[in-house]
């Protein structure tokens, strides 16, 4: 890639009415271009199923790949295994009112001549992040753990103005 951007288009015009198979590659570039918070890599490889037909498409999303975040435990990065699909229909020329609030349902007027995909990528990548991001038990970084739980201790060790109220509602 020269310097240029991946652009994730279906050109709805050119194709003919039937199946077609697409490829698109989910990179660090497109993080950056979306404002993904805390991610910091993606090698994320998008087969797309279009199905076009007269009034109606059909659009089946398979991402498969690996996210890199920081961890929840150590704060290093890990990588995370991702594996998501998303079907979706594409109405042309409906009424929008009557489907906008659809996540499944994208209208487009008949005149459109492709279809920008990326914000449909970018919700499935977040919707397929795993809710615990971390290493895999044990293989945390030690040092960055051990400094963490130090942390933990210290501050419950310090003693809170509240409890100190507390003790003496307690102790009256
Ligand atoms: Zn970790």
């Amino acid at each position: 890639m020269s310097g240029q951007r991946i652009q994730y288009m279906i050109p709805l015009q050119s194709l003919g009415e039937g199946v077609h198979n697409m490829e698109f590659t989910i990179s660090k570039e497109f993080i950056e271009l979306q404002n993904i918070e805390n991610m910091l890599d993606a090698q994320l490889l998008v087969q797309v199923i279009f199905t076009k037909r007269a009034q109606i498409h059909t659009l089946e999303l398979n991402m498969r790949g690996m996210v890199e975040m920081p961890c929840d435990r150590c704060l290093e990065p890990v990588q995370l295994t991702i594996k998501n699909s998303h079907e979706c229909v594409i109405k042309v020329g409906a009424n929008e009112e009557e489907f906008a609030d659809t996540d499944d349902v994208i209208c487009i007027d008949a005149h459109e001549k492709e279809l920008d995909i990326t914000h449909i990528l970018y919700e499935n990548l977040l919707l397929s992040l795993p809710l615990k991001k971390a290493h895999t038990q044990g293989k945390c970084n030690a040092d960055v753990t051990a400094y963490i739980k130090e942390v933990k201790k210290t501050n419950q060790e310090k003693t809170d103005p509240r409890w100190d109220l507390l003790k003496n509602v307690i102790i009256n």
